[in-house]
């Protein structure tokens, strides 16, 4: 085998560029990146012809040059994010993007965002406006609250709270209510961070009315209380509710701020499953303030929201770490447009893509498992594809011990392992994530729209995943 006439076969740089094939991906993409794209695929050829012993399979790689250049410069250009798709029955499923949220939504931002906007111009007035303005009336009207504002995430609510009101000061907290929530949020470092001294009271287990009575001092800035939104202590438990805080915090004149994590804006208790404190009953109670995430069960932007009182809400508008901390067009297109589905809850339950899979029955569910379980069949696959009944999760840290009974599709690969197919489901063009239980794949309905179901038997069938 002669190898220097092998790579004497390698079009040079200067021919490549007068490639028709090549010309038309210069116009498509840019010069640049063809030529990246041509001087890597030059480098991996004759690394392919240094070490191979099969002169046929040589000139085959020579012959598919032009090819791959295409190959690698599309994929430059191809962003890295991409749609996957959610199998896993994980409804909030923080590695996956937490709350979906709906096309039309969407579109309705995207209008927003494209072009300029009112953002902070108030429009009746013709001069500077606030970017809370567009869902505050909403957000207050929704939850009883007096006033309201949203920043970045929930974790930058705790912080600018605590930072308002407790820099220097003391705040009392439940050791009960010390959690750390995924993403290595911890109640005790994010209150060291805002300057406000952690005064801890009770035990993990139970603590009382008069241990947060007993811890008020001259110092006390605030009284916190941290819904423990991921985990659950049964058995010989107790805490002290908001409404029995309230008279000690309105004797010392103390704020009561409450983290509901979760922030469900309706009774989940409804639709069968178990109660979640929501943030109207907590501002019924006399909660100051409460704040919580805007993409857990809320089901809409990632956003820490703020309601309460106006006279707290306003100092927390005027503290410097909100300019730091603040929203984006993005985020405040998108929580207006959400919170205006909250109107009523049937809306809400309806366009909200996070409460309907909570709230879809498993009727509904069953029969677009079918759906999928027929159309997967009828791709003729090298597998065993079967309807199991399963258990969704809420997940995002909400409801921990919530299941929701849900239907699934799953798979058993005849001619390659599970776990060789979960692999290659991940490589697939439209990503598709699943869960793998007893050595199969499981793919549950719940959490995956059924314009999906195409899409996902198309790429099963197409590179031949299942070979
Ligand atoms: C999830 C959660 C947070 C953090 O909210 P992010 O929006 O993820 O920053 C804070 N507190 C509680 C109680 C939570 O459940």
């Amino acid at each position: 085998m002669n190898k220097n006439l092998l790579f004497r076969n390698i079009p040079k740089v200067d021919v490549l560029l007068e490639n028709e094939d090549i010309q038309r991906m210069i116009g498509t993409y840019s010069r640049d990146t063809v030529v990246e794209a041509i001087r890597q695929e030059l480098e991996i050829l004759r690394e392919f012809i240094r070490t191979c012993d099969n002169e046929e399979k040589a000139m085959v790689q020579i012959d598919a040059l032009v090819q791959n250049i295409e190959l690698t410069v599309v994929k430059m250009h191809r962003p890295n994010m991409r749609p996957v798709v959610n199998g896993t029955g994980t409804i909030l499923h923080t590695n996956l993007g937490r709350a979906p949220i709906s096309r039309d939504h969407m579109n309705y931002v995207a209008s927003v965002a494209t072009g300029y906007s009112n953002l902070e111009y108030n429009l009746e007035e013709g001069k500077r406006g606030e970017r809370y303005s567009h869902f505050e009336k909403l957000l207050c009207e929704i939850t009883g609250a007096e006033a309201a504002m949203a920043v970045n995430n929930n974790a930058s609510s705790v912080m600018l709270i605590l930072s308002t009101l407790g820099k220097g000061k003391e705040v009392i907290v439940s050791r009960g209510e010390l959690v750390e929530i995924g993403g290595k949020f911890r109640v005790p470092d994010v209150m060291e961070q805002s300057g406000a001294k952690l005064v801890e009271v009770g035990t993990t287990n139970k603590t009382h009315f008069s241990d947060y009575e007993d811890a008020i001092t001259e110092e006390t800035s605030a009284l916190l209380k941290v819904h423990t939104s991921n985990y659950r202590i049964v058995g010989f438990a107790d805490s002290v509710p908001i409404a029995d805080l309230v008279p000690l915090g309105d004797k010392h004149g103390i704020p009561i701020v409450e983290d509901l994590g979760s922030g469900v804006l309706i009774d989940l208790a409804k639709y069968g499953l178990e109660h979640e404190p929501t943030v109207q009953e907590s501002i019924q109670a006399g909660a100051d303030i409460v704040c919580f995430s805007g993409d857990k069960l809320l089901g809409g932007p990632q956003a820490g929201i703020i309601v309460g009182r106006k006279k707290y809400i306003d100092m927390m508008k005027k503290n410097q770490l909100t300019r730091a901390l603040r929203i984006d067009k993005f985020t405040a297109a998108t929580l207006d447009v959400v919170l205006h589905e909250y109107l009523s809850e049937e809306t809400a339950v309806k366009n909200i893509p996070v409460l309907r899979m909570i709230t879809e029955p498993i009727e509904k569910v069953t029969k677009d498992a079918k759906m999928l379980c027929r159309i997967l069949k009828n791709a003729g696959l090298p597998a065993e594809i079967r309807l199991e009944s399963c258990e969704s999760q809420i997940g995002g840290g909400s409801l921990p011990l919530e299941r929701i009974p849900s239907m699934a599709v799953t798979i058993k690969p005849f001619k390659i392992s599970t776990a060789e197919l979960e692999e290659r489901m991940r490589h697939l063009p439209v990503p598709v994530i699943p869960r793998t239980i007893n050595d199969k794949i499981v793919l549950d309905v719940r959490t995956i729209d059924r314009s999906f179901f195409k899409l996902i038997a198309e790429q099963f069938a197409e590179p031949g995943i299942l070979n």
